[in-house]
């Protein structure tokens, strides 16, 4: 017969062999603990008379001690599930979402400049930059040439007199005259592989509804026809 994999009683059936029951009683008290349904379990079972043979299976002190031992299996997991369920639900209310995101406060590009001229990151950017704007500026290759090797001044070009270094992650310069120490306001993502406990719960919740937990819950609970006080 087909069992029902999340069904604990169900799954693995050697539990069952201390009650000395015949193959079609086994099979009996397993549909009837995933189904408290007399005839239809001894159907399933395979008795031809459902009907009659049902209640009179359920009589069987054998078949009776099995179906309340598989049901205290059942209820034992479900409170484990519960349990889960809720400590789950406490992590997620705790969770510190700092941990989701960080703002931090980097320098503005004046911060550190030389002069508190505008820094660039690397020689490599500034050349980048400059490039793109000679380029932006002028169509003529000559008048391009002259201004990447700065033999003409032009004040829409990019200079380096700030120098190289600047890092986002180094404090604002509390003497900035252009952002008075404030620096810049950069948020970024936590690394999600990264996150533990709640912080993690809570990134996972944006994949798992509250509704498809609630699901899973009211499943879990039918399962067994208990009643759990919380
Ligand atoms: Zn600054």
């Amino acid at each position: 017969m087909s069992s029902n994999p999340d069904n604990p009683a169900t799954a693995n059936t050697d539990w069952l062999d201390k009650h000395g029951l015949s193959d079609r009683q086994r099979l009996f008290v397993l549909a009837y603990l995933d189904t408290p349904n007399a005839t239809q379990s001894a159907e399933k079972a395979g008795y031809r008379h459902g009907k009659t043979q049902g209640p009179r299976l359920l009589d069987n002190v054998g078949v009776r001690n099995a179906i309340k031992e598989g049901r205290a299996m059942i209820e034992q997991k479900l409170m484990l599930d519960a349990e889960g369920i809720a400590r789950m639900w406490a992590d997620i209310a705790t969770a510190d979402p700092n941990e989701l995101t960080q703002h931090i406060h980097a320098p503005c590009r004046f911060c550190w400049g030389q002069g508190h001229e505008y820094q660039w990151k690397t020689e490599r950017e500034f050349r980048e930059t400059k490039a793109r704007k000679v380029f932006d500026l002028f169509s003529d290759d000559d008048l391009r040439e002259a201004e990447m090797a700065g033999t003409i001044e032009d004040p829409r070009i990019p200079d380096d007199a700030g120098g190289y270094g600047y890092r986002l992650t180094d404090d604002p310069n509390p003497d900035c005259p252009e952002c008075s120490g404030l620096g810049i306001e950069v948020s970024r993502m936590s690394d999600t592989r990264k996150l533990k406990g709640g912080a993690k719960l809570l990134f996972d919740g944006g994949k798992i509804s509250r509704l498809q937990m609630v699901a899973h819950f009211s499943v879990r609970f039918s399962e067994g026809s208990l009643t759990i006080h919380s």
